[in-house]
């Protein structure tokens, strides 16, 4: 199955702003998308969006309909690291705490954007920065900082005609523009995980749509979280709620992540099964039957790694007890540190736009289709192993005969 990139789709979500417990603007813009198309979806109390059931009842329902097909569990987060406004400390200069993982060099009057719950406000430059190593991730990160708005900027006196608060404000780090290609490439100021909550929107769109008369894959949901970059809130708030006890069928949690290129994790050489991430490795049974998959759909075009350069919500579904797969995009420089160098970037570590390779989010789009397919979790995954390892045995059987010692 191949499939085509709404590449108009994905820039309109990388443009907005967004922030750990700020993901306002990414939601307005998802939820439009499926009110347009008439797809349901709600809010659950963490403030997380489902897409595919309507409501809590449906949502389970669902889960406690009896059926040989697993539910299909997209996850995805709508954050991306930045920063809360906390005080205005003189008219131009706001004091701000950072949240999730950052560059760690070169920081000094690094261009920020700045938003509202209400919109994008402008750009101003951050001109202090504390590094303090987080709970989270072991390497050091952005805690607090101060971000300067030039005096004359119409920005400065918008807000105070408007007395907007400083903890309204929220930001992140900025570059010549929120998304830009070049070739196959994409550059962004956030891949991680808008690409992610692009897939699971391209998925409800073309699945979901009750405009369109299309055969009906085995059921699924999305799963759009808030807060994973300081430690997966939303997710872990959605599985605390308790839904998803004692189903009575499989449920089966597949997290879709941007994640820092890795050796054996390039980018442009495909989406990455993810076989586990920094804190555990996933499923294997399933994982074989998503590797089987990929093969067939993308031959030698796809990447299989451990991607232990950082966490992700498989981690979360793997401890809360479900079978959990993950695909992965190659990141080019993780949480804007600049870790592969390219165009606007300020130095080794220090700020610069993530990118991703097209090819690799149409890669990623393709096996999240091929996971909807009926009746691939219903044979047993290694029978194929199996017989080539019999083939082996008995290719070896004399050579064990010829010399016993016993
Ligand atoms: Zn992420």
């Amino acid at each position: 199955m191949s499939s085509t990139l709404n590449l108009a789709l994905l820039k309109k979500i990388l443009t907005q702003p967004t922030a750990p417990f700020r993901e306002m603007h990414v939601i307005k813009t998802l939820t439009q998308e499926f009110k347009n198309f008439n797809i349901p979806y709600f809010q659950d109390p963490v403030g997380n969006i489902v897409v595919g059931v309507s409501s809590q009842k449906e949502y389970v329902k669902l889960v406690q309909t009896k059926s040989q097909e697993p539910l299909r569990i997209f996850i995805a987060h709508m954050d991306h690291p930045g920063f809360h406004g906390v005080k205005w400390k003189n008219q131009n200069t706001l004091e701000i705490k950072w949240h999730g993982g950052s560059p760690t060099k070169h920081l000094k009057n690094a261009k920020v954007w700045l938003a509202n719950s209400q919109k994008y406000l402008g750009e101003g430059l951050l001109t202090k920065a504390h590094l303090e190593a987080t709970k989270v991730n072991i390497s050091k990160s952005i805690k607090t900082g101060e971000v300067k708005m030039p005096v004359q900027n119409i920005f400065t006196k918008d807000i105070f005609a408007k007395s907007i608060f400083a903890k309204n404000i929220f930001g992140g780090l900025a570059f010549r523009a929120p998304v830009w290609t070049r070739a196959k490439l994409l550059y962004t100021k956030g891949a991680d995980d808008l690409v992610g909550s692009f897939a699971i929107t391209h998925l409800a769109l073309k699945y979901l749509s009750k405009k369109k008369s299309m055969k009906t894959p085995p059921r699924f949901l999305g799963f759009l979280t808030r807060a994973e970059e300081v430690g997966f809130i939303g997710a872990i708030g959605h599985f605390e709620l308790g839904w998803l006890k004692n189903t009575k069928r499989e449920i089966l949690c597949i997290s879709l992540e941007t994640s820092r290129a890795l050796p054996g994790a390039a980018i442009g050489k495909g989406p990455v099964v993810r076989l586990g991430d920094r804190y555990t490795v996933f499923n294997p049974n399933y994982l074989r039957v998503l590797l089987d998959l990929a093969k067939i759909s993308l031959g030698t075009n796809f990447q299989k790694k451990v991607m232990d350069g950082g966490t992700c919500e498989g981690t979360i579904a793997t401890a809360y007890g479900f079978p959990t797969i993950g695909i992965s995009v190659p990141l080019g420089n993780y949480h804007n540190q600049s870790f592969e160098g390219g165009i606007d970037s300020r130095g080794s570590c220090g700020p610069a736009p993530e990118f991703i390779h097209l090819t690799d989010v149409n890669g990623l789009i393709t096996l999240c289709e091929d996971l909807l397919k009926p009746k691939i979790f219903s044979k047993n995954p290694w029978t194929m192993s199996i017989a080539k390892f019999r083939r082996n045995f008995k290719k070896y059987t004399p050579l064990l005969k010829s010399a016993f010692f016993s």
